[in-house]
């Protein structure tokens, strides 16, 4: 008889377990054993269960387990801008809504509307976010690092205000030096905090708004320790043609030119790119985030243009990413099924896209896009422990007879039940435990006021229909 070995944690008897392991085996009565925040063993409940003397079993029974979900895009400080910006045009969406509420932002609103975010990632089955990031990155990395969850941060900068929209509010510009001094203070105090949770990048927030210089700069950077760094790039028919008028080629042909093109850059949304920068992309292994919701909620075009199957196809790392608040949804379940099912429409096409490839750029590849794939994403022995339990007594995953389909095409994120990041247990019967899920919604409620007289916006984003 072998050695019964002790571990922290066991979840056992899990009626589906998807590993999404390399061979994206999936286990009927599976079980995880996880051992400081690390998984030890992966397999059928009958061989874990007599082999571990855990010192807490959670019951899978009727749940759906699966790899801690990875948003590969999401802005923590614009979580209180939901309802904010709905049916206005791109131009009007950035500078009468989105730059109004962010110039507003100070300690206060960014904490809490992080904290808003974290909460509604957690209880959507998130473990890992990658956020953009803004000008108080600190605040969203201590409410991340406080809840328990992983992320990727980064300091925001611009140092051209010319847009594809408009000339950006002053308040927001930087020099070039300003702008790489700041970004490297940032990455030399966070990265690596809260037990290496926090992992912290270069930013430019997009490519027509960053000289060559801060570019190269952020790039080399980001080279020297070891980080990645993102951009929103290719979003829209407008940011194409700025790029072709400004410099003479489109976004990432210019990354291209620059000589920056590589696997530790991230491009956010990629909706616009020509068939000359998917090569690009395919050749220098660079990571693409698609964000569904973000495009559908303005018909930005990346469903109906954009190359994401395509991309897939040709192995390029495409993660998951539900943008902001503004756009309405922030649950990667959801964003999920509109990949899959906004493909398909789109293309008329039944099999662009299958659930299969919508589980994998939630998972896998956003642990690739995060460039953190040697430590989440899959549950493999030796990966941490990072899971999410979804409970399958609900009407939305009944009858149940392919998980990865229910979990694509029926559920939401309301059916996730118990979260654990790194062996801890942060989300337990649908409960956030690491945070007081009241006292954010009672900081929001106090918040909203403040916002819409600043943003001068209480008029425009009430209900059209009369109030009484
Ligand atoms: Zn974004």
């Amino acid at each position: 008889m072998s050695a019964i070995h002790a571990i922290d944690l066991l979840v056992a008897h899990a009626d589906w377990l998807i590993t999404m392991d390399d061979g994206r085996r999936i286990y009927r009565d599976g079980a995880v054993a996880i051992r400081d925040g690390r998984i030890v063993d992966v397999g059928k409940s009958a061989d874990l269960v007599p082999r571990y003397d855990a010192r807490r079993t959670i019951d899978a029974a009727h749940h759906v387990v699966t790899p801690g979900l990875v948003d590969s895009h999401i802005h923590t400080a614009f979580h209180l801008s939901r309802g904010l910006a709905d049916e206005v045009s791109s131009q009007k969406f950035l500078f009468e809504r989105m730059y109004p509420y962010e110039g507003l932002l100070g300690e206060d609103e960014s904490y809490w509307s992080a904290a808003l975010c974290v909460l509604e990632l957690l209880r959507n089955g998130v473990t890992t976010f990658v956020d953009p990031g803004n000008y108080l990155p600190h605040v969203s990395v201590r409410v991340a690092g406080e809840a328990g969850v992983r992320c990727v941060m980064s300091r925001s900068t611009l140092d051209v205000a010319r847009s594809a929209f408009g000339k950006l509010p002053d308040a927001f510009m930087e020099t070039t030096e300003q702008c790489l001094e700041r970004s490297e203070r940032f990455v030399q105090e966070w990265h690596g905090a809260f037990d290496g949770r926090v992992r912290a990048w270069f930013q430019f927030r997009g490519v027509n708004n960053a000289t060559d210089a801060l570019i190269t700069g952020l790039k080399d950077l980001a080279d020297r320790y070891g980080v990645g760094v993102q951009t929103h790039a290719c979003f829209a028919k407008e940011t194409m043609e700025a790029s072709l008028s400004g410099h003479g080629v489109p976004e990432v042909e210019r990354l291209a030119r620059l000589g920056v093109l590589d696997r530790n850059v991230l491009l956010v949304h990629g909706g616009w790119f020509t068939p000359r920068e998917v090569k690009l992309v395919v050749d220098a292994d660079a990571r693409v985030v698609c964000s569904p919701s973000s495009s559908m909620h303005n018909g930005y075009g990346t469903l109906a243009l954009g190359k994401i199957p395509e991309l897939l196809e040709l192995g390029v790392t495409v993660g998951l990413g539900s943008d902001h608040a503004s756009s309405g949804i922030v649950d990667l379940l959801q964003e999920m099924f509109l990949a899959s099912a906004g493909y398909k429409e789109t293309r008329l096409s039944s099999t662009v896209m299958p659930p299969e490839r919508a589980l994998e750029m939630a998972t896998v590849n956003g642990a690739r896009c995060a460039l953190w794939d040697d430590e989440i994403g899959s549950l493999t022995t030796g990966r941490r422990a990072d899971l999410v339990l979804f409970d399958t007594r609900r009407a939305q995953w009944q009858p149940l007879y392919n998980p990865v389909a229910n979990l694509v095409y029926s559920a939401n994120g309301a059916s996730t039940d118990v979260v654990i990041v790194g062996g801890v247990v942060l989300v337990d019967q649908g409960r956030v435990l690491s945070m007081d899920e009241d006292r954010v919604y009672a900081e929001v409620s106090r918040l909203m006021p403040g916002i819409l007289s600043k943003t001068g916006l209480a008029e425009k984003v009430r209900p059209r229909w009369p109030i009484l």
